[in-house]
């Protein structure tokens, strides 16, 4: 049996369109989901040209309808967070304990890279538009009423944390908490220097607070979002100004910040290719230097700024292991250590994807959501 769901599809060059989809049954390993909020992202937006008609959205939030036989500890009722980045649990990357690059389910650890993203597996055929399988982007599509996901998609939540809030979790919440967490592993008194304090920043300057650091540094050119920052845990902001220049100040005011050594941790987060080197010149000798938001362009790169001693990652995801590090979410949550509310700044319905992606783009919001 087929069930109409409402989705929004790409052409693959550029456009998108509301349309009628179906959704089949689930197979033995898979879940039945009534999206009910959905984050949008850059991603979402550059997934319009990946050559290919798909279900777009990847950050969803919803219900399960119903889930197949082999899904243990789901059933129709529960809350669920959908997360893009399944790890199989058993490849080489899962025992290493790095999930977020599984070998096996990561949409983006092909030779192709982030931009070459594969967005579906052709085992996933139970949604048709027009007569024909389409894939959904990261093999989720959460900008659909209804979808069908793989049961290590699927993180059961606490009823009480709305759906808006909780959708997000699943794309920058999870990238810059875990940047912070996970990867540098921010410890307790550091110093911490955070270069810009968008969608994904906000999340590292939280992440960096809830681990301990004694001093997070915000640098952006918007005055408006400096102010957030403050809300999220900076202690100190710095407004980087766009004359030529003004990165190099910014990097002085840093340094006398952090005792004329640079901090112990920086991350990069504006998307910037030309900032991809600018959390080297951030930090002190032998400090870490993160790479959040996915620069992937040729840049050139002083190797001075590696002198001394430095470290430089650039994580996926944050290097999300999904069982362990959405409940510790789910509870700072609903401790009020992690703020989600806030970084949802407006609601939509599908039918407004254009202007969620016209006021993202305008930098306008923090965070646009669909509801359903
Ligand atoms: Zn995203
Ligand atoms: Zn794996």
């Amino acid at each position: 049996m087929s069930i109409k769901a409402k989705a929004a599809i790409t052409n693959g060059i550029g456009a998108f369109s509301i349309q009628e989809v179906l959704v089949g049954n689930p197979a033995k390993d898979e879940v039945l989901i009534a999206i009910k909020a959905s984050g949008i992202c850059h991603t979402d937006y550059d997934s319009m040209k990946w050559g290919k008609p798909l279900i777009l959205g990847h950050e969803g939030a919803g219900v399960v309808i119903e889930a197949g036989n082999d899904v243990d500890g789901l059933a129709a009722g529960d809350h669920v967070l959908l997360n893009w980045a399944m790890p199989c649990g058993h490849c080489f990357q899962c025992e290493q304990g790095n999930h977020s690059i599984c070998e096996n389910f990561s949409p983006v650890t092909g030779a192709k890279g982030l931009h070459g993203v594969s967005a579906g597996h052709p085992e996933f055929t139970s949604t048709t538009f027009q007569g024909k399988g389409i894939e959904r982007s990261f093999n989720l599509g959460t900008l659909s009423s209804l979808t069908i996901v793989r049961k290590e998609a699927v993180i059961k939540m606490p009823m009480d944390i709305p759906f808006p809030s909780a959708c997000i979790m699943g794309c920058g919440v999870m990238t810059g908490y875990g940047s912070a967490t996970n990867v540098a592993k921010v410890s307790r008194g550091s110093s911490v220097a955070v270069l810009g304090a968008g969608g994904v920043g906000l999340n590292v300057i939280q992440g960096c607070r809830i681990a301990g650091a004694d001093k997070i540094i915000a640098l952006d050119v918007s005055v408006t979002r400096l102010a957030l920052s403050k809300q999220f845990g900076a202690t100190d902001v710095i407004l980087v100004g766009q004359e030529p220049g003004g990165m190099d100040k910014a990097f002085n005011d840093v340094k006398e910040l952090t005792h004329g050594r640079g901090a112990d941790f920086a991350f990069e987060c504006t998307g910037r290719p030309a900032l991809g080197a600018a959390p080297l010149a951030l930090v002190r000798n032998a400090g870490m230097a993160v790479q959040v938001s996915g620069i992937e362009e040729e840049i050139t790169i002083d190797m001075n700024l590696f002198e001394w001693d430095k470290i430089y990652l650039n994580p996926l995801y944050g290097k999300c292991n999904p069982m362990v590090d959405f409940p510790i979410l789910f509870n700072l949550y609903k401790q009020g250590d992690l703020l989600l509310d806030e970084l949802v700044s407006k609601t939509y319905g599908l039918e407004d994807l254009g202007s969620v992606f016209d006021d993202m783009l305008k930098g306008n919001i923090a965070k646009g959501v669909i509801l359903f």
